[in-house]
This record gives C-alpha cells, sequence and structure tokens, in this order.
C-alpha cells in the first residue's frame, strides 16, 4: 500500500467505527424502550432517538467518508485483502443507499413511516382496509422512486428485495416459490385429510412463569448462549437486539397457559443471538463482521428452532426436565407423543402463528402480491379480496376479517417491501445447511439427544458467523454446502417429517 491509499484507508475506518458505535447506542435505546423504559417517558426518548437518528445520518452522509472512498476507489482493488475490500465494498454500498436519495424523498418516507404506523393500527383495529389504502398506494409510488435511485439497474421490486437480501431477484425466487407451491399445496391438503392427528392436550394448562424463564435460560444457556455478553428479558413481541457481540439481548415473552410459544421463542432469538456473538473476532466494529442478511440470520434462528429443537432428539433430551418442571401436565408423556405435538400442523389466518409446514405459503402470497403492486398487476384496492382468495388456493381457509388477512402486518406500514421472502429463504438455507452438517457432523443427532451442543455451535460459528459479510448469500451458501441454494433439501424434509407424523403413505 502507497502512504495515501494507507491513510484513506484508515480514515474510512475510523468513520465506520464511530457509525458503528453510534448505531450500537441506538440499539441499546430501543432495547430500553421496549423492556424496561416507563411508558411516562415514550415522548422524551422519540425525540432523543430522532436526534441520535441525525447524527448517525450526518455520519453516514459526510462528504469527507465520500472522499476516502473516491480516493480508494482509483486504487488496484489487488491493494486490498478481502477483509478490507469487503470493508470498502460495504461501505460504498451504504453510503450510495444514504446520499443517492433527495432528502426531501428520505423526509417523506420517514414521515409516512411513522404516521402510517398509526394509520395501520387504527385501520386494523375497525378492520377498515379503505382507511390503510392510500398509505400503502403512496409507499409503493415513494419505494418506485427510492428504487430508481438507489438501484437503478434493478426492477423496483428486485431493489426492494436487495435491500433485505442483496444479490437475491425475483427471478431466482419465483421458480422455487412455484415449487414449493407444487410441493406443499397438496401435502397440506393430506396432512389435513389425515387419520391420525397428534394429541396437543398436555400442552393445554398451567405453567408457571418462574418456571418457563428458568427452563428458557437453561436451554439457552445448554445452546451456547453467553449470559456474559447477553441478557433475556421480557417484551412485548420477542426479538434480538443490543449495541454489540459482546452485548447481545434477547427477549420472549410469557403466558402461563402455554409453556412452548415462549420457549420456543427463547430457542429462535437465541439463534439469532448465537450468530451475533459469534461474529469475528476482527473488526467487530465494522462493516465486514456484521452480520449477512436477514435471510442468512432467520437461517441461524430457524436452524436452532426447528432443525435442533423441534427434533425428536432434542425432546428425547429435554422430556425429563419438562417433566420436572412441570408435573401436573408432562407426566407419562411419551418423547413421541411430544414431538409429534410440537410439530402440530393447522393451517391458519396469521403468518406469525403457522406452522413450519404452512408458514411458507404465507410467504408466497406476500412475494405475489407485492410482485404485483410493483409491477401494476395488482390494484391495492383489489387487494382484501385477492388475499383471501390466494389464502383459500393455498392454505383452505378464508379469512373472515381484513384484520385476520390483509391488515396482520406490521411491514407494509413501515414501507418494508421486499421482506417476507427472507423468512422463507432463511428456512431453505437452515435446511440446507443442517443436511450439510449431518454429512460433516455424522454424530450431531446423537449429540442432541445428549444435550452436546457444542460441536453445532462451533461448526455454525467457523462456517457461518465468523464469515461476516466476506461473501454473498449466494456464495457463502455455495461455499458451506457446496450447491447452490436448493429447495430439494427443504421439500424432502418436510414431506418425510410430515408423511410420518401424519402416517400418510
Ligand atoms: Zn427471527
Amino acid at each position: 500500500m502507497t502512504t495515501n491509499v494507507n491513510t484513506a484507508y484508515s480514515d474510512l475506518v475510523e468513520k465506520l467505527e464511530e457509525i458503528s458505535r453510534l448505531g450500537g447506542v441506538m440499539s441499546t435505546l430501543h432495547w430500553d424502550q421496549e423492556v424496561i423504559m416507563p411508558s411516562g417517558a415514550a415522548e422524551s426518548r422519540a425525540k432523543q432517538i430522532s436526534a441520535l437518528a441525525g447524527v448517525i445520518h450526518e455520519r453516514s452522509t459526510d462528504p469527507q467518508l465520500g472522499e476516502c472512498l473516491d480516493a480508494l476507489k482509483k486504487e488496484d482493488p489487488s491493494t486490498f485483502n478481502k477483509f478490507e475490500a469487503c470493508n470498502i465494498r460495504e461501505a460504498q454500498r451504504e453510503y450510495d443507499k444514504e446520499t443517492k436519495v433527495p432528502k426531501k424523498l428520505v423526509q417523506e418516507m420517514a414521515e409516512l413511516g411513522s404516521r402510517g404506523h398509526f394509520v395501520w393500527i387504527k385501520a386494523r383495529e375497525e378492520n377498515k382496509f379503505s382507511d390503510f389504502a392510500p398509505t400503502l398506494k403512496r409507499f409503493i409510488e415513494m419505494k418506485k422512486e427510492w428504487a430508481a435511485y438507489v438501484f437503478p439497474d434493478l426492477t423496483p421490486y428486485d431493489a426492494n428485495i436487495d435491500n433485505y437480501e442483496r444479490g437475491t431477484t425475483m427471478a431466482e425466487i419465483a421458480p422455487i416459490f412455484e415449487r414449493l407451491k407444487s410441493e406443499l399445496i397438496p401435502l397440506i391438503q393430506s396432512v389435513k385429510e389425515a387419520k391420525h392427528h397428534p394429541d396437543t392436550s398436555f400442552l393445554e394448562g398451567t405453567f408457571p412463569v418462574d418456571k418457563q424463564e428458568a427452563l428458557g435460560k437453561q436451554i439457552s444457556t445448554d445452546m451456547g448462549f453467553s449470559f456474559d455478553q447477553g441478557r433475556m428479558d421480557v417484551s412485548v413481541h420477542p426479538f434480538c437486539g443490543g449495541g454489540h457481540p459482546t452485548d447481545v439481548r434477547i427477549t420472549t415473552r410469557y403466558r402461563d397457559s402455554d409453556f412452548i410459544e415462549s420457549l420456543y421463542a427463547v430457542i429462535h432469538e437465541t439463534g439469532h443471538g448465537l450468530y451475533e456473538q459469534g461474529r469475528m473476532k476482527e473488526g467487530r466494529d465494522l462493516p465486514v463482521s456484521e452480520a449477512l442478511t436477514m435471510g442468512i440470520h432467520e437461517s441461524q434462528s430457524l436452524f436452532w428452532e426447528r432443525m435442533i429443537a423441534q427434533n425428536k432428539a432434542f425432546c428425547a433430551h429435554y422430556m425429563e426436565t419438562f417433566q420436572t418442571t412441570f408435573p401436573n401436565n408432562m407426566q407419562g408423556v411419551s418423547v413421541s407423543a411430544l414431538y409429534e405435538a410440537i410439530n402440530n400442523c393447522k393451517p391458519s389466518f396469521i403468518r406469525v402463528e403457522a406452522d413450519e409446514l404452512t408458514y411458507p405459503l404465507h410467504v408466497i402470497l406476500r412475494f405475489e402480491i407485492e410482485k404485483g403492486l410493483f409491477d401494476g398487476s395488482v390494484s391495492v384496492d383489489g387487494l382484501p379480496e385477492l388475499w383471501n382468495d390466494k389464502m383459500v388456493t393455498y392454505l383452505g381457509v378464508r379469512p373472515p376479517t381484513d384484520t385476520l388477512g390483509v391488515l396482520q402486518d406490521v411491514h407494509w406500514s413501515g414501507g418494508a417491501f421486499g421482506y417476507f421472502p427472507s423468512y422463507t429463504l432463511g428456512a431453505m438455507y437452515a435446511c440446507q445447511f443442517y443436511k450439510t452438517m449431518l454429512g460433516e457432523l455424522p454424530d450431531t443427532e446423537k449429540y442432541i439427544e445428549e444435550g452436546k451442543f457444542a460441536p453445532i455451535k462451533t461448526w455454525l460459528n467457523e462456517k457461518i458467523h465468523s464469515q461476516g459479510s466476506l461473501y454473498s448469500p449466494q456464495e457463502l451458501v455455495q461455499k458451506v454446502t457446496g450447491e447452490p441454494l436448493n429447495p430439494d433439501h427443504f421439500i424432502n424434509y418436510l414431506k418425510t417429517k410430515y408423511r410420518a407424523i401424519y402416517q400418510i403413505n
């Protein structure tokens, strides 16, 4: 490296680290707001968050940052190792995203985002989609405009997808989703018609919250979550936040009538938390160490929630613990019965409550609708009808109200389009990673049955968590599994599993 390049790169690092640290402060403020802040502080907190957001925006659009990037662009790319090249690439991408959009549009989107949220809450409460429709229309127009500024080479919907799952396009997703539809719709139908259904009665009852909390902490610790560098608390919606890999905050919620919901939320969020705690040791305040995409993040939470914790071996290991913790409910329940009960499949209206077999159809429905909204083939006013018709075709149920249909998700009220595919991409990645792990660690299920999760965590740490943002999701999947995303693994997994549980020939 010449001295100049050296200075430009170290200047860049300094600026990026500051932005990342300010972002960490922001995350901590958000966590505080969701978990322990007194409700009377809502207004002052909103102002603090907005002030800090202003500072972060200023730093992220600093012309000097642009000058550093310009200077580095003139250099021979081979001057930089892959760690440095990644920081430069990611910084350029973020800088473009922050600076290419006119300020007026940024402000208008932020304003509609906060106003839209309340419009949506009210429309949902009153079951009145027509009240939300104008907000939705305006957001789509703005997001099309935004796309033209930020990713002019992509179609508007692809640009929105790229925001969450870079490098992934409709052309890649659509055929995979068609494949899922053609396999899963008939499978769900067979499940519905099956003579054998899991008995879930023993999961109903009263489960003291203090015992649920102790159980959740124990299992999270068993999985390898470090409570020296993390916490577990309660919030309305479970999430994984925190300001740094050494300070990872996961949350869950409790209902004393259901321990599975809170426990699996803990396991899910612990999966996200292990990704954060497992980030590369070097450059932890730099883009290179950051978690890759929404889809890859979700692959890590779903890996633990579904591939590990919905596995029979997991039920076998924890059966005795469950029975000791909840003696009134779980006595005499067999491992097979527990395994079947936690994998019960039932088509329902609400995405966030859906099981792993019906979930992809909820996502595909939204993907098709968003695609149509952006290419103009779907009109906002016709959405409730279209939504409900698709629910009948895909899941055999028609939502009786828009509250239980088109108005259920928060995403569109904040202008988050192209986000939904990440959930199902994550589920497919998780399944493909698990299959590769079984090949490389043939004793995986034995480890699970013994409650020995260290080899599993270490594998994920090495192959995925510590890789940060060095590769695109496509490259990472290829590198880890030896092939591109292949929906066959997910389809075969679901078919084998649910045919066995429901005794379908
Ligand atoms: Zn998640």
